[in-house]
């Protein structure tokens, strides 16, 4: 039979340990939070102070390192990352597009 002195420490330990757990998970939360933070600002502050690579090809945006892509046609132009209209504006003025006519029709008749 148990003495009521072991109850009393067992449930000590018990909540001790759920104690810990609990601070456990805490720390692990907070410092996942802080890690997504530090990740959200390393972005933005790259963005800002970041090494410029260019200027977009429509709307002329400074683009960095991540901001950009370059234009699917191939003609090396850099469009903004997450403003679609840009890539949309560029492709008819692209070099690479095709056309459907040519700088001198007559010849080609
Ligand atoms: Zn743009
Ligand atoms: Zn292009």
């Amino acid at each position: 039979m148990t003495s009521h002195v072991e109850q009393v420490i067992a449930a000590r330990i018990a909540a001790a340990k759920a104690k810990a757990a609990a601070d456990k998970l805490r720390r692990e939360e907070l410092a996942e939070n802080r890690r997504h933070g530090l990740k959200a600002r390393y972005r933005a502050k790259g963005r800002r102070t970041g090494k410029r690579l260019g200027f977009c090809a429509s709307c002329a945006r400074p683009l960095t390192r991540g901001t950009y892509l370059l234009c699917s046609k191939g003609c090396g132009a850099r469009l903004c990352r997450g403003h679609p209209r840009c890539a949309q504006q560029h492709n008819p003025q692209c070099a690479n597009a095709p056309r459907a006519f040519t700088d001198s029709p007559q010849e080609a008749s």
